[in-house]
């Protein structure tokens, strides 16, 4: 039996880490979970929020599906999303938007992948107060981490049968920083001739998705624009409840889903799982367990579309556990 850290995270990550993993285990698939606890508890108990185990344990197990976790504010800690990404070197963030059936939203031909450099950027933490009215933050781009970000993204079209990687940078302004993820991404761009090169300024970009989103296809991004742009790209599809991601690296991948730990309606049965699941289904394919991936994605996409057990961020009344047991019922 396989092996797979669970992080079962703050907020609302144990009441949808629950119910994923009933899901998979309704679909028939064993799994035996190690389970790692992290986040705000943790660092009360532990003195960090990010325990060493837990590194080992993804390590060990090379796959992890991670609920939202939440770092202590003002206590020095680093936050814990961006800790695991850089000591597991976890460099390609990948977040695919494609719309739901069942879920209304403003278009409904959106189908594109943003690529986000998941390891540099303004994400270094070199920040400093330069004097009590000034402050600086330093962004750092290299030409490793950027070369291999958007190679990451044309192997993605490729495999993916995509036909167009667009760069996305603010390369007018900065022109150095910008300016090298951008000249890295055309020379990477020469090796695949079959797949359109595009480049685009993020806050053109920006403007274009909100009017005409499904001209995009892969769009690879520095750090900091990466996290905006997928936050923008989630609510295209119908929010953050139903955004699912990826981190993948050269030895590990971390699955998880966009959205925080959502404080504002912890506890209250009111979180939609959907996310959850549908990074389970990534990490599913991810591990070649294609069968029980297909089957989960089948389930929920249909009690979705099915619109009877929604819950309330999807224009819906039902609770958590009614929205799961809706799930579980077409996987039996
Ligand atoms: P973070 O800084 O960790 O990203 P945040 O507070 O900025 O956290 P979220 O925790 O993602 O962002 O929450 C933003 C809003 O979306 C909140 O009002 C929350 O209730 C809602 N939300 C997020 N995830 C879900 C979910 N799975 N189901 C229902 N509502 C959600």
């Amino acid at each position: 039996m396989r092996t797979i850290t669970l992080i079962n995270g703050d907020g609302i990550g144990p009441e949808i880490s629950e119910s994923t993993l009933e899901i998979i285990e309704a679909s028939g698939l064993k799994i035996n979970w190690d389970i790692q606890t992290a986040g705000q508890k943790v660092a009360e108990e532990e003195g960090t929020p990010l325990p060493k185990r837990v590194i080992d344990s993804i390590k060990k197990n090379k796959v992890a599906l991670k609920a939202p976790v939440t770092t202590p504010i003002g206590k020095g800690f680093r936050s814990v999303n961006v800790q695991l990404r850089k000591e597991l070197d976890l460099y390609a963030n990948i977040r695919p938007c494609k719309n739901i059936k069942g879920i209304e939203t403003r278009f409904n031909d959106v189908d594109l992948i943003v690529v986000r450099e998941n390891t540099e950027d303004l994400y270094a933490g070199i920040e400093r107060k330069v004097d009590e009215n000034t402050a600086e933050s330093i962004k750092i781009i290299t030409r490793g981490a950027s070369e291999r970000i958007v190679d990451y993204a044309f192997n993605l079209a490729v495999k993916q049968n995509r036909k167009t990687v667009w760069c996305v940078t603010k390369a007018n302004i900065c022109k150095l920083s910008d300016g090298l993820f951008l000249e890295s991404a055309r020379k990477i761009a020469q090796n695949y001739p079959d797949i359109e090169f595009k480049e685009i300024l993020v806050d053109n970009l920006c403007m274009q998705l909100v009017q005409n989103p499904s001209k995009f296809d892969v769009l690879v991004l520095p750090n900091l624009y990466g996290d905006i742009v997928s936050d923008l790209t989630a609510g295209l599809i119908g929010g953050l409840g139903v955004a699912q991601g990826a981190n993948i690296g050269k030895e590990c991948a971390v699955f998880e889903p966009v959205h925080g730990s959502a404080p504002d309606i912890a506890g209250k049965g009111l979180a939609n799982p959907a996310a959850l699941i549908f990074s389970a289904v990534e990490m599913l394919k991810y591990i070649g367990e294609t069968g029980y991936a297909d089957k989960i994605d089948r389930a929920i996409r249909e009690t979705i579309e099915n619109k009877d057990s929604l819950t309330k961020d999807l224009g819906g009344t039902s609770t958590t556990r009614e929205f799961t047991d809706a799930i579980i019922k077409r996987l039996r």
